[in-house]
């Protein structure tokens, strides 16, 4: 049990916020989605099921729904925005994509759009202003009031416009930004969406990070993924059951190409030559329910960091997909 620090009682809030947690909602092809705090700052990676779903695994983890600060976007596709705009709107808290995935999103939630994206930027300036005249405290007393019942949106405009949301900003591959208590630093990763990103998560001296999502790893990640105290990393499919499982050719294709994902095999090679074996926890992502499973994922990465002396000290988890998992804490 961890010691209770001076001047907080058991069960304070201020205390219990207080810590570096790695939790994961569901990861693979059904939706993705991570809950990750460090100091008193929570954040939404993904939202890749529905709202009442990511609420309902919040709580069973023991994660509070109503805590967090913000939702981060890997990249526009459905297993991983699914439940975005119900949920932001609930929760009345900014959104981070790249300029690129949100137009790429925009363009998705409104196929028939007839606003431009010049005119989008126009209303979100409007939008500012007119924020900016009601002052704040409007949304955090509804985050305070929040329910599964509500679905207040935190102003009455959006309801016509299915891409609104309470607050969108823009971060950039490469550059790192802050959220609260937690520096991010994202970095492009190679998928077949508009400008997909991993993120490395750093938060009183604990560095997290996220690769899913990636057709191979290329030196830019490689670089990325160093130093860690927890790597989450995909770790796809089985290449002969790809072959030879129940998907059409070009999905095949499209899965085993450089902007796909990546095979238990490619993992393995990269836990074996390119990784620092430094973090103590290792989680295996977003694995196909068709073209693997479960034993072949560990076995492989295993036998990876086996060969490797030093890193006999690392946990390795695969993330289940309907159900979460354990927070990992520091
Ligand atoms: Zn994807
Ligand atoms: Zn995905």
């Amino acid at each position: 049990m961890r010691m209770v620090p001076p001047g907080f009682a058991q069960g304070d809030s201020r205390y219990s916020q207080k810590m570096v947690r790695f939790t994961v909602l569901s990861s693979g092809s059904k939706g993705n989605s991570t809950v990750v705090t460090g100091g008193c700052t929570r954040i939404l990676v993904d939202a890749g099921l529905s709202c009442r779903e990511l609420f309902k695994r919040m709580k069973a983890a023991g994660e509070d729904p109503a805590a967090l600060d913000a939702i981060l976007i890997t990249h526009e596709h459905q297993d991983h925005i699914n439940g975005l705009v119900v949920t932001a709107r609930k929760l009345g808290v900014p959104v981070y994509f790249t300029e690129m995935t949100h137009r790429a999103w925009m363009r998705l939630v409104e196929p028939k759009r007839t606003m431009t994206y010049g005119q989008w930027l126009e209303a979100r300036k409007a939008d500012a202003e007119s924020a900016k005249d009601e002052g704040p405290g409007a949304s955090d007393a509804e985050a305070a009031g929040l329910s599964d019942e509500t679905v207040e949106p935190t102003k009455a405009k959006p309801k016509k416009d299915p891409s609104w949301l309470p607050k969108v900003e823009y971060f950039s591959p490469g550059q790192a930004f802050q959220i609260g208590d937690i520096a991010v630093s994202p970095f492009t990763i190679p998928h077949d969406a508009a400008d997909p990103v991993g993120f490395v998560f750093q938060a009183e001296g604990v560095r997290m990070a996220l690769a899913t999502d990636l057709g191979y790893v290329p030196p830019n990640v490689k670089a990325c993924l160093k130093k860690l105290d927890l790597l989450m990393i995909e770790s796809n499919h089985d290449l002969e059951m790809l072959r030879d499982g129940p998907y059409p050719w070009n999905v095949k294709q499209r899965v085993l190409s450089r902007v796909g994902h990546l095979s238990n095999e490619a993992t393995a090679e990269f836990l074996e030559a390119d990784y620092d074996g430094g973090a103590a926890h290792v989680i295996l992502g977003h694995l196909s329910e068709h073209n693997n499973l479960p034993e072949l994922a560990r076995v492989a990465a295993e036998r990876a960091l086996a060969g490797r002396g030093s890193l006999l000290g690392n946990r390795l988890q695969l993330a289940p997909q309907h159900e979460a998992m354990a927070p990992i804490e520091f």
